[in-house]
């Protein structure tokens, strides 16, 4: 079943697939790697227990996206084809957003380099950090030199549909709609960042924030929106905006019987948002005039990242490679293959 295989013209949406190797939990379990990319932009899901068997490709599930990247692919690999193309956009007004989509553990985290616990080997050379490098090396470069801008760095989490502020203790913020359609997260703290040491503070900083008095990393974040934007200024005015997005698991309640009720309101609150990003997402490809950005709170913050001729965006969906996750990856695969 070939899901889509007809070339992608535009180029205001990327939509990628990144699959994780098997980890020790799964390889201790002899869980199957049921995930096959047999070329730069093909997703095989072998859903039968048989090994993996390319001369039965037409027996699996094949999905085709702008890219695909499999579990040997670098943080710096996925940049490239991702985020990288889109950093130059916002030095011309433009606003650009990446987000991370996937099941919770299938890597999202890890690819934008948000992880800290302690500074490890990884953290800093996830997108977050390469964007900021990139950004500081074009604030250099003779042709942006001149329109003296200033670089910024906001960090929010967006829970049950509530704003709080991940630089500043988690300030719960309002988020305001002027007769513009402008939206303001009011009060949300820009830091002024002049390194990419800096940005990568202010990321351990949030992350400090949004994990504290939780019993788990994962408990939590795997529950919220993170988001962390760099913000160019010219003159104290917005000059462009990058949003890195780690999106909430969407993974649904598996047993949502025995889920309590807060468990079931933050899965409808994580639902309802998903679906209205994938809207908005799609509006943006298609050009249209509408775009339901109020229909829930993550779509409404990233109002710009969806309007004007000027916005572009990237996917990258996480996979997990293991048949225990073959549920979830397929509707994370239907989904990103949707988005476009
Ligand atoms: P998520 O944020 O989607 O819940 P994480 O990024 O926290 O998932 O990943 C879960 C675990 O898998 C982490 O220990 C992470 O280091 C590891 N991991 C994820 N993606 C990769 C990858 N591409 N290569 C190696 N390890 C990975
Ligand atoms: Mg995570």
């Amino acid at each position: 079943k070939v899901s889509s295989l007809e070339p992608r013209e535009d180029h205001r949406i990327c939509v990628c697939v990144r699959k994780r190797p098997l980890n020790q939990r799964e390889t201790t379990m002899k869980d199957l790697d049921i995930i096959t990319i047999p070329s730069d932009n093909v997703v095989l899901v072998h859903e039968s227990k048989q090994k993996v068997d390319l001369t039965r490709y037409l027996e699996n599930q094949t999905f085709c996206f702008d890219h695909a990247f499999d579990d040997t692919a670098s943080n710096e690999l996925v940049y490239q084809f991702t985020a990288q193309p889109l950093v130059e956009s916002i030095f011309r007004k433009g606003m650009a957003t990446c987000f991370a989509y996937g099941q919770t553990g299938s890597g999202k985290t890890h690819t934008m380099g948000g992880a800290f616990s302690g500074r490890d080997q990884d953290c800093s050379k996830g997108i977050y950090a390469l964007v900021a490098q990139d950004v500081f090396l074009l604030l250099r470069t003779t042709a942006y030199e001149k329109l003296d801008l200033k670089v910024y760095g906001t960090f929010f989490e967006i829970y049950g549909g509530k704003v709080y502020d991940l630089l500043n203790w988690k300030k719960k913020l309002q988020v305001l709609e002027d007769g513009n359609q402008q939206i303001q997260v009011v009060g949300l703290q820009e830091q002024e960042v002049c390194s990419v040491e800096d940005v990568l503070n202010l990321v351990e900083l949030g992350n400090s924030c949004r994990t504290s008095g939780q019993t788990s990393v994962n408990a939590h974040s795997s529950r919220s929106h993170a988001v962390f934007q760099i913000i160019l200024k010219s003159g104290g005015k917005l000059h462009g905006k990058f949003s890195l997005v780690d999106l909430a698991g969407n993974e649904r309640g598996a047993d949502t019987a025995k889920a309590n009720r807060k468990r079931q309101l933050e899965g409808a609150e994580i639902n309802k948002s998903l679906l209205a990003l994938k809207e908005c997402i799609r509006a943006l490809g298609q050009n249209k005039s509408h775009t339901p950005f109020r229909a829930s709170k993550l779509t409404q913050v990233l109002r710009d990242s969806f309007i004007g001729q000027n916005s572009s965006t990237c996917m990258i969906a996480t996979i997990s490679p293991g048949m225990a996750s073959c549920e979830n990856t397929l509707n994370t695969l239907r989904y990103a293959n949707r988005v476009k």
